[in-house]
């Protein structure tokens, strides 16, 4: 799964159908500013989770 901000989102979508050549799963995260995850492509908080 890859953690990604708003700005990032589509960068991973493309990542995970290229890597699993799968329609990718986009999760919102809800508790945000509760949880201290961050962006794998930036330092900025996620907002979405992406999974196959
Ligand atoms: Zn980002």
């Amino acid at each position: 799964m890859i953690y990604c901000c708003k700005e990032h989102v589509e960068l991973a979508l493309d990542i995970v159908v290229d890597e699993y050549e799968t329609a990718p799963i986009l999760e919102e995260i809800k508790t945000e500013g509760e949880l201290s995850t961050t962006c794998e492509y930036c330092r900025n908080p996620a907002a979405y989770i992406v999974g196959n």
